[in-house]
């Protein structure tokens, strides 16, 4: 059988991030032969200690390799420094903007605690919204009623029709793979895409978003599989935390996306659980939700799930579906079991011990 070289840039940062990226690495070169998948690797730098050594948090080496020498990533985390320090910004920002990753993809799901199922997805617009970061002060006496600030709320036509076509294709996919398995363990039944905006405020730039994810979204090969609905942000909040199993793929511009898929994380118990990735054509970096973890950092006892979960997620944006599923399913495994948890999910065991357990049961 052909085998098909991935080369995948492994970049652990800070914190616990050196703890669970080498994870990610172990789960790719466990997985079977029969898949006919072999992995290069890169060792890559970038973070707040990075930064400390060399004065660039995000080396240009770094974005060199990732661009001309991979086809993914993985991406640990990154320590915020508390106070600003001088010349420091925070290099996955960065990274998303120099690879044009303008989706950032993050699945939220159950599984040991299935009081709640939840099985959904929220497909955040990246690249633009308020993120543009173009903010001012005005100066204005007193008498006028004193100084004020406002930012640039900036929404495109061809931002937010790519990321509704990226959350199309994902309801796509998850409807084929829940087809293509025989188990009935899917909360979901039909393939449904949430529109999320708050246009009845914001007639233009919401507005725009509205009808161009709409209009995406009509394309026949999305109009005849998927349910399309829409829903203004703060009632969806509101839905999301009563009625969290009525969600399957969530698509929404940058802030909302941000807010949501913070509120959804908390909703599955650990953000040791939680994966993202950052996507753009033809290339994708899988990055746990969780940050450096600066109070558990060097204990060993970081939850490596989110890791693997990201890994199984970068792997599934480059084509390959069957060896993302094995991952999954051998992660599913071990929370089911529940024998072998970290102590963030109630248990007593080491990343070490959990992520043997993952291998073995892959
Ligand atoms: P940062 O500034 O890097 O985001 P933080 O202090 O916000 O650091 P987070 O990494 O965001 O810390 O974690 C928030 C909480 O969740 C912490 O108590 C942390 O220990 C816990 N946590 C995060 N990731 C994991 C993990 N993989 N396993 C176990 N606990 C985790
Ligand atoms: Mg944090």
């Amino acid at each position: 059988m052909a085998s098909r070289v991935l080369r995948i840039g492994l970049i652990p940062g800070d914190g616990i991030g050196r703890e669970v990226i080498p994870a990610g690495r172990r789960i790719l070169e466990a997985l079977p032969s029969s898949l006919g998948l072999k992995f290069e690797f890169s060792d890559l730098h970038a973070g707040f200690e990075t930064f400390e050594k060399t004065g660039a948090a995000l080396p240009d080496r770094t974005v060199e390799v990732l661009r001309n020498e991979c086809d993914g990533a993985l991406f640990g985390a990154v320590s915020s420094p508390t106070k600003a320090v001088k010349g420091y910004s925070s290099p996955i920002v960065a990274l998303r903007k120099k690879l044009d990753l303008y989706a950032n993809v993050r699945p939220v799901k159950t599984v040991r605690t299935a009081a709640k199922p939840i099985d959904m997805v929220i497909v955040r617009e990246n690249t633009e919204d308020l993120y543009v970061k173009e903010e001012r002060t005005i100066e204005r006496p007193d008498s006028e009623g004193g100084k004020y600030a406002e930012a640039i709320k900036r929404i495109s036509e061809r931002a937010s029709s790519r990321i509704a076509t990226m959350a199309g294709e994902i309801a796509l996919r998850r409807q084929k793979i829940r087809d293509s398995s025989s188990s009935s363990s899917s909360i979901h039944s039909h393939p449904l895409v949430t529109i999320t905006h708050k246009s009845n405020v914001l007639s233009q730039t919401d507005g725009l978003f509205r009808t161009a994810s709409r209009a995406a979204l009509s394309a026949p090969r999305f109009a005849s599989a998927l349910t399309i609905e829409e829903q203004i942000v703060d009632s969806m909040v509101y839905k999301l935390f009563r009625q969290p199993e009525a969600y399957d793929v969530i698509v929404a511009p940058n802030l909302y996306g941000d807010i949501l898929s913070d509120g959804a994380a908390a909703l599955v118990g650990s953000l040791g659980l939680v994966p993202s990735a950052n996507v753009g054509e033809g290339f994708a970096i899988g990055e746990p939700c969780h940050g450096s973890a600066p109070d558990i950092e060097g204990k060993g006892i970081a939850n490596p799930i989110a890791t693997l979960r990201s890994t199984a997620l970068m792997l599934e944006f480059l084509n390959e579906e069957d060896a993302a599923a094995k991952i999954y399913a051998a992660i599913d495994a071990n929370l089911e079991e529940g024998k072998l948890l970290t102590p963030d999910l109630g248990g007593k065991a080491t990343t070490e011990e959990v992520v043997q357990d993952i291998l073995k049961k892959l």
